[in-house]
C-alpha cells in the first residue's frame, strides 16, 4: 500500500474516474449499480454523476423497467463528446481515422501521399487533416487531439525519431507535424500503435504478440496491456529477427532477415503491388501466386513458431497482408502446430480483428485513452 494518504480532491477524482470507467465498459446502467459495484455511497455516485453529465460526458439515456417503486435512470458514456485523429504515415501513403471515445471510427481516409522530409509535404498532412474534420462535420474543439504512427523507432520521450529507413526522416521531430497541425500531436510507433488496437476492449486477454506484416514487417509485444518497448524502444522489431543464415538481402543490409521472406511485398510484387488482387488470385487458384504462397508461409510459420517460443501467448498476424488471411487460418494453425515441441495446438494464432487502419486507430486510441485517464 502507498504510504501517502489521499487527500479529498484525489479520492474524488478517483471515484470520479472509477464511475466514468464503470460506465465505459457497459451499454447502460444505474446509478444503484454503480454504488453497488464499486462499493460507494448513493450520495457519492449521484454528485460525480452529476458532475459527469454537467460536462457532457454522460448522458441518460431513458428509464429501466421497474416491478415497482421508482424506476431508475439509465446512465451510458456520451462517446461523442470527444474525437481523437489518427494517421498512419507510410512511404507511400497517409491513413486518417477520426474516432469517437468508444473507438468508433467517424471517418476514414487513405490517400496516395509519398513521404518527403519537406516543408511542402508536412503542410499538405496538415491540410489534409482540415479538410478530413471539415468533412466530418464535428465540433473542432471537441478534438483531443491527433496521433501520428510511423514506420519508425522513436526516442524515449517520443519526441524524435531515432531510426527510419521506409521513410527519411531519421532524426526528425514532433515539430515538423506539429506546425501544421492545429491540436495536441503525439508520436507512435506503427506496429505498436496497431498491437494497441488489437487488445482495445479485450478483457480477458492481457499478452500478445502482434505481427505486422506491411511492405516492411514488424511487431509489437504487449505484456500486462502495456507495449514493452525495450531498452531502446526496438522491442517488437520483429523483421529483422535472422531466420536463414547467409539468406536473401532485407533492406537493412544484413541477409536472411524475416523482412526479405515475409514483408506483404513478397507476395504483392506478382500483382503489381496490390495485396487484394493477390489473395484474388490466390483464391482462384492461378499460378504463381499459389507457389509463392506455399513458400512464403513456410517462412511464415517459421517465424511464429519462434515467437511462441518466446513468449508463450497468442500471436496475432497483422498488417496488410495479416489482414487477408483468416481464411488459411485453419492451414497456418496446422503448419504451426506441427513445428511446436510442446504442443499439438495452434489455436494460439490468430488473424488481426481490425482490418481497417489499425494503425492509424491504435495512434488515436493513445489519445482516448490520455483523455479517459484525465477524467
Ligand atoms: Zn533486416
Amino acid at each position: 500500500m502507498a504510504t501517502h494518504r489521499l487527500n479529498s480532491m484525489e479520492v474524488k477524482k478517483m471515484n470520479r474516474n472509477a464511475i466514468y470507467r464503470y460506465l465505459y465498459h457497459r451499454e447502460a446502467t444505474s446509478i444503484q449499480e454503480i454504488a453497488q459495484a464499486l462499493n460507494l455511497s448513493l450520495p457519492t455516485v449521484t454528485q460525480n454523476i452529476k458532475e459527469l453529465q454537467e460536462r457532457g460526458l454522460i448522458v441518460e439515456t431513458g428509464l429501466f423497467q421497474s416491478t415497482g417503486g421508482r424506476k431508475a435512470k439509465s446512465m451510458a458514456c456520451n462517446s461523442v463528446a470527444g474525437y481523437a485523429i489518427g494517421l498512419d504515415v507510410t512511404r507511400n501513403h497517409v491513413g486518417i481515422v477520426i474516432i469517437d471515445l468508444s473507438g468508433t471510427i467517424i471517418k476514414h481516409v487513405r490517400n496516395h501521399f509519398p513521404f518527403a522530409n519537406t516543408e511542402v509535404y508536412f503542410k499538405s498532412v496538415g491540410k489534409l487533416v482540415d479538410d478530413c474534420v471539415e468533412e466530418s462535420r464535428i465540433d473542432s474543439s471537441k478534438i483531443l487531439g491527433v496521433g501520428i504512427a510511423l514506420p519508425a523507432i522513436l526516442s524515449e520521450d517520443r519526441q524524435t525519431v531515432n531510426y527510419a529507413t521506409v521513410i527519411d526522416f531519421k532524426g526528425g521531430s514532433i515539430r515538423r507535424f506539429a506546425e501544421f497541425i492545429r491540436y495536441p500531436c503525439i508520436l507512435s510507433n506503427d506496429a505498436n500503435a496497431a498491437g494497441f488496437t488489437e487488445l482495445w476492449g479485450e478483457k480477458d486477454i492481457h499478452n500478445v504478440v502482434y505481427l505486422s506484416l506491411n511492405n516492411s514487417v514488424g511487431g509489437s509485444i504487449i505484456v500486462n496491456n502495456q507495449i514493452y518497448t525495450g531498452q531502446n524502444h526496438r522491442g517488437g522489431e520483429f523483421g529483422h529477427m535472422t531466420i536463414m543464415p547467409e539468406g536473401r538481402t532485407c533492406y537493412c543490409g544484413q541477409k536472411g532477415c524475416v523482412d526479405a521472406y515475409c514483408s506483404a511485398k513478397i507476395l504483392s510484387d506478382s500483382t503489381q503491388g496490390s495485396i487484394s488482387e493477390f489473395f484474388r488470385l490466390l483464391r482462384e487458384g492461378h499460378e504463381p501466386q499459389t507457389a509463392i504462397w506455399q513458400e512464403y508461409i513456410g517462412y511464415l510459420v517459421l517465424t511464429v513458431n519462434n515467437l511462441r517460443m518466446l513468449y508463450d501467448c497468442d500471436v496475432i498476424l497483422g498488417g496488410y497482408a495479416g489482414a487477408y488471411m483468416e481464411e488459411y487460418i485453419d492451414t497456418l494453425q496446422g503448419l504451426a502446430a506441427q513445428k511446436n515441441t510442446f504442443e499439438r495446438d495452434g489455436t494460439y494464432l490468430r488473424v488481426c480483428k481490425y482490418k481497417l487502419e489499425a494503425t492509424a486507430v491504435g495512434a488515436a486510441l493513445e489519445l482516448v485513452t490520455e483523455f479517459i485517464d484525465s477524467i
